[in-house]
């Protein structure tokens, strides 16, 4: 109808207009960032914020690396594009595919392949999976298991792997072939009386349980985030992987470590993988490898894997799979130069010094009768808000006191991610104490005045 039509098309933020994330479309007026320093941005009013999501679990060196900047202007002025097709390259993907299966050293990685986003990496993993299956000859091995409240992507396959149906609602996912195991979410999880340890044996017994009963010839891989992200921070339960890995082992099932937050440093270590002990035979990064100067994604392959594939790909001419950007030179020029700062700043030696400050000032916030846990590890962590702490109940919707929190935050300088009664916040890796000092006090002070907004209403 015209009305309709009136309200799709008018006004200053119209829907159309930022349709960039699915989520502007309920925001209202949004807050335009204009600039950035430090781990500092600024949105077009002048109001300055330290960003406790480093964007998107992203930008690990902060927002004004100008050697990232000149990396990206080096190249630009060098060659600006070439493509990876037909055994053509450029000197930056091939330096930064040898650097990269020189870092990851939690298992043996051999080759690398390039893509642009973290949805891209995990979609490219399971073409990846299915072909090796068919070079092995067999060609049913193909379901995939992931987590619920997981997080992989966005793409239809990506987003099907994401254990959150609000990414699958209304848009007929997951695909039949992905399959949801367990969260390993201990607090909102347990039984009465089961310890950490007793948690994971039951959640590897549930995995063991759900391959049997669909059959192991037909599970082909299982993905999982180290600690688990955007679907509320939530780190597995002490000696989860441990109990996982020999379970995938036993029934010949790959592990794909979607290490998009975790990798280059995030846990104190270079990897997730590292952290947990986690021995994967695929990896996918993205974010932090260009510390978000330049849009790249990569997945890591084994020798093995990469072995079969070649050999079956000689019968087809090639491994059918590639994007125009794979391994674009800007992107990893700029990647090239921010694993050098990395190293000469020695990331994660830097991490480590502020984990104990952030990680125990945030715990600080358990002692309010509205936060029903703070948990985290390394350089992420969550507040979860609750009415309950001990059976987890949360607070009427409609109250939003997540966002009411948030708000708080904001007004103060500080920028956290809000999903429902969860707040995110996962900083630049470059953070210095007295810039974690502040987001703990901020935190502190924005709970308080949160206690006094669920008190009203409660009243
Ligand atoms: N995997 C994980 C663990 C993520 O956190 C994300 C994004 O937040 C993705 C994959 C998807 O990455 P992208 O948004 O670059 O497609």
């Amino acid at each position: 109808t015209g009305d309709a039509k009136k309200e799709h098309r008018g006004g200053e933020h119209s829907m159309l207009a930022p349709f960039t994330a699915g989520w502007q479309m309920k925001a209202g007026v949004p807050l335009v960032i204009e600039r950035g320093e430090g781990v500092y941005v600024w949105d077009n009013k002048g109001n300055k914020y330290v960003d406790a999501l480093a964007g998107l679990w992203c930008t690990a060196l902060g927002f004004s690396e100008k050697r990232l900047v000149a990396a990206a202007e080096k190249q630009l002025n060098t060659l600006p594009f070439y493509h990876n097709f037909w055994n053509r390259t450029t000197q930056p993907a091939l330096d930064l595919a040898e650097q990269l299966v020189d870092l990851f050293t939690a298992s043996k990685m051999s080759k690398v392949f390039f893509c642009n986003s973290g949805s891209e990496a995990n979609d490219t993993q399971v073409k990846l999976v299915w072909y090796y299956n068919n070079a092995l000859g067999r060609p049913n091995k193909k379901k995939f298991i992931a987590r619920q409240k997981s997080y992989h992507g966005s793409t239809l396959v990506s987003a099907s792997l994401t254990g959150l149906p609000s990414l699958q609602n209304g848009f007929d996912l997951p695909v039949s072939f992905v399959l949801h195991t367990d969260c390993p979410h201990y607090w909102r999880y347990h039984l009465p009386g089961e310890s950490e340890e007793d948690f994971a044996t039951r959640l590897a017994e549930n995995l063991e349980k759900l391959i049997l009963k669909e059959g192991p010839e037909t599970i082909a891989a299982f993905i999982g985030e180290p600690v688990m992200g955007a679907g509320g921070v939530m780190p597995p339960p002490k000696t989860y992987w441990d109990k996982v890995q020999p379970i995938l082992k036993k029934y010949d099932i790959l592990l794909i470590a979607d290490e998009v937050v975790c990798a280059f440093g995030r846990l104190g270590t270079m990897f997730g993988c590292d952290y947990y002990g986690i021995k994967p035979d695929l990896v996918s990064v993205a974010k932090a490898l260009s510390s978000a100067y330049q849009p790249i994604g990569a997945v890591f392959v084994s020798q093995e894997i990469f072995d079969a594939i070649a050999k079956f790909s000689d019968g087809y001419g090639a491994f059918g799979h590639g994007f125009t950007y794979s391994g674009h030179p800007v992107p990893c020029a700029v990647s090239l130069e921010a694993l050098k700062i990395y190293k000469e700043i020695d990331i994660c030696a830097q991490v480590n010094k502020v984990i104990p400050p952030f990680q125990t000032g945030l715990r600080q916030l358990e002692k309010s009768s509205i936060v029903g846990e703070v948990r985290g590890v390394g350089l992420v962590c969550a507040i979860e808000f609750a009415a309950d702490k001990e059976t987890c109940e949360a607070f009427p919707a409609k109250w939003a006191v997540g966002t009411h929190f948030a708000g708080q935050c904001a007004s103060r300088g500080m920028l956290v991610r809000v999903a429902g009664d969860i707040i995110m916040m996962s900083p630049p890796l470059i953070i210095s104490p007295s810039e974690v000092d502040f987001m703990v006090k901020t935190a502190m002070a924005a709970v308080v005045e949160t206690e006094k907004y669920v008190a009203e209403k409660l009243s």
